[in-house]
C-alpha cells in the first residue's frame, strides 16, 4: 500500500529537524543506492548490463570510489568500458569528423537540438549525462513526493508535521511546487502552494538571521555570548540554498 513502504521514511525525515526534509530523503537514497551498487549487486548480470549501459555521473564516481571495494568499482569500470568501447564504434562511425563545420554543427546541436549533427551526437551526450546512481534515485525520489502529497491531503498528523518544520531547500521547494500543480486539488492545492511559499520566505529570514550571529559572534566582544543557533549556520545555509550536506564525511563501507 501506498502508505506502509514510503510514510516512515518520510516521517521520519520530517521529525529529523532537518533544514529539508527532502534533502534528508535523497542522501538516504544516495547512500542506499551506493550500498546497493557496490554490494552483491554487481555480480548481478541485469543490474551490471544496467551500470555498462549507464555509466555514472561526476559526482558518484566520486563517491563510490570514496565509498571503499575499489575491487568491485574495477570490475563495474571494466565492463562499462568494454560496453563504450562498443557502442563508440558504432556512435562515431556516423558522425562526419572530417568536416571543418563539425564544432559549429556540434554547438548549434546543442542549441536547438533538432539538426542532423544532433542526431549523430545526442548518443554521446546521453551517455556523458546518464547515471546508474542518478536514475535509482530518482524513481523512489518521486514516489516520496507523491507520498508527501498524499499525505498533505489525507492525514492532519502529518499536515501539522509539515507546519512545524523548518520547510524545504530552495531545490525541492521548487521540485514539488512543479509537481503540486498535478498531484492536489481544491483547498490542499491553495493551503500548500500559500503555505510552502510562506514556509520558504520565514526560514530563509531565519538563516540570514543566523549568518548574521556567526559574524557578529566572531567579534572579540562578543566572545562571551551564547552562539545561539548560529554554530553551524554556514552548512545550513549553504544546504537551503542548494540541498547538499557540506559538512559530511564521506560516505563509507561499514567495516
Ligand atoms: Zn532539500
Ligand atoms: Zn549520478
Amino acid at each position: 500500500m501506498k502508505d506502509t513502504l514510503y510514510t516512515i521514511p518520510l516521517t521520519d525525515a520530517f521529525n529529523a529537524e532537518d533544514e529539508c526534509p527532502f534533502c534528508f530523503i535523497h542522501r538516504r537514497l544516495e547512500q542506499d543506492a551506493i550500498s546497493f551498487t557496490l554490494g552483491a549487486s554487481y555480480m548481478e548480470d541485469d543490474i551490471r548490463a544496467q551500470t555498462d549501459r549507464l555509466g555514472f555521473c561526476k559526482d558518484h564516481y566520486k563517491k563510490l570510489y570514496d565509498y571503499g571495494n575499489r575491487l568491485g568499482l574495477a570490475f563495474i569500470l571494466h565492463t562499462h568500458y568494454q560496453k563504450l568501447e562498443k557502442d563508440l564504434d558504432k556512435m562515431l562511425g556516423n558522425l562526419d569528423t572530417s568536416s571543418p563545420s563539425l564544432f559549429k554543427r556540434l554547438k548549434h546541436a546543442t542549441q536547438t537540438n533538432t539538426s542532423e549533427s544532433s542526431l549523430a551526437t545526442s548518443p554521446l551526450h546521453e551517455q556523458l549525462d546518464s547515471c546508474y546512481i542518478c536514475e535509482r534515485i530518482e524513481r523512489n525520489f518521486t514516489r516520496y513526493m507523491e507520498t508527501f502529497f498524499y499525505l498533505l491531503e489525507s492525514n492532519e498528523e502529518f499536515k501539522t508535521l509539515f507546519l512545524n518544520s523548518k520547510g524545504m531547500c530552495l531545490e525541492h521547494f521548487t521540485a514539488l511546487l512543479e509537481l503540486a500543480p498535478y498531484r492536489l486539488k481544491g483547498e490542499t492545492k491553495t493551503f500548500f502552494m500559500n503555505t510552502s511559499k510562506q514556509m520558504l520566505k520565514e526560514n530563509l529570514k531565519r538563516l540570514e538571521e543566523d549568518l548574521s550571529w556567526f559574524i557578529d559572534k566572531n567579534d572579540y566582544r562578543n566572545n562571551a555570548a551564547p552562539w545561539k543557533t548560529s554554530q553551524d549556520a554556514i552548512p545550513r545555509g549553504i544546504q537551503k540554498l542548494t540541498g547538499i550536506y557540506v559538512q559530511d564525511e564521506p560516505f563509507k563501507k561499514a567495516h
